[in-house]
């Protein structure tokens, strides 16, 4: 049982121990391509939340990992059979209880490591600031920690190469053979601004893509996967090692 995982320790182990940081690692419930179960978002963001903290907490790190949240923001996706969406409001309402949970027990630090892109956590991080002050919340996309063009050929963004490779090493026994994946192909805004990025929407992903997937899968492998996960957890590690030190009074040069 690792002392830094809330879902394996227990009270007597916890209790006298001193927490700086807690972990929320938030994933989602989705179609991935045909390949990739629906629980992809949460067994990644779940193993790198544990990789990352068992980096860190052999550094000294005072940390807790909470269990994952299945489901996030899917509300492009309602139509798709088995993505299961929480709208904005309800994931604000779930982080608001876990916040104030947390105030009240004397752990001031939060990092809510994201794993779905449709989860955007900045203004509740704001108003969440403006109801607890001496609270600190920040929030990371694992996916954005490191260049991941360095380590695949393919972009995407879901169910892409980078997702496929990562899930051939995590979970192999969930992941079908490339032969039955989509190829992930996806169709772009007819207004060039949405796809330059500078202007914003909601892609209706049905609209998208044909097989749910953005990116195509066909050139990934475990070994990638391996490496990439190795990468983030040892960066994101970093990170709690560097929250869990901080003095949140204390925070610019
Ligand atoms: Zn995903």
């Amino acid at each position: 049982m690792r002392p830094y995982i809330l879902a394996e320790t227990n009270w007597k182990s916890l209790k006298p121990t001193h927490i700086e940081l807690a972990v929320l690692p938030w994933g989602a419930t989705e179609a991935h391509n045909l390949h990739l179960p629906f629980s992809t978002d949460v067994i990644e963001t779940e193993r790198i939340a544990a990789g990352a903290a068992a980096r860190a907490y052999e550094k000294g790190a005072k940390l807790i990992v909470l269990p994952a949240i299945p489901f996030g923001v899917n509300t492009g996706q309602l139509d798709i059979k088995g993505t299961i969406n929480l709208n904005p409001g309800t994931q604000f309402a779930i982080l608001k209880d876990i916040v104030d949970d947390l105030h009240r027990q004397g752990i001031h630090k939060l990092l809510i490591l994201n794993g779905h892109g449709g989860n955007d956590f900045k203004q509740m991080i704001r108003e969440s600031g403006a109801l607890w002050p001496d609270m600190f919340i920040c929030t990371c996309n694992w996916y954005q920690a490191v260049e991941n063009s360095d380590f695949f050929e393919m972009g995407g963004g879901h169910a892409d190469e980078m997702e496929t490779s990562l899930m051939q090493y995590l979970a192999p026994e969930l992941v079908l053979p490339l032969d039955e994946a989509g190829k992930g192909k996806a169709r772009k805004f007819k207004i060039n601004a949405l796809n330059e990025r500078w202007a914003w929407a909601e892609r209706k992903w049905l609209k998208v893509t044909e097989d749910t997937g953005i990116g195509d899968p066909s050139k990934a492998n475990p070994v990638k996967g391996e490496k990439y996960f190795r990468a983030v957890a040892e960066k994101i590690g970093n990170l709690m090692l560097e929250l869990s030190d901080a003095d949140i009074n204390d925070l610019y040069h």
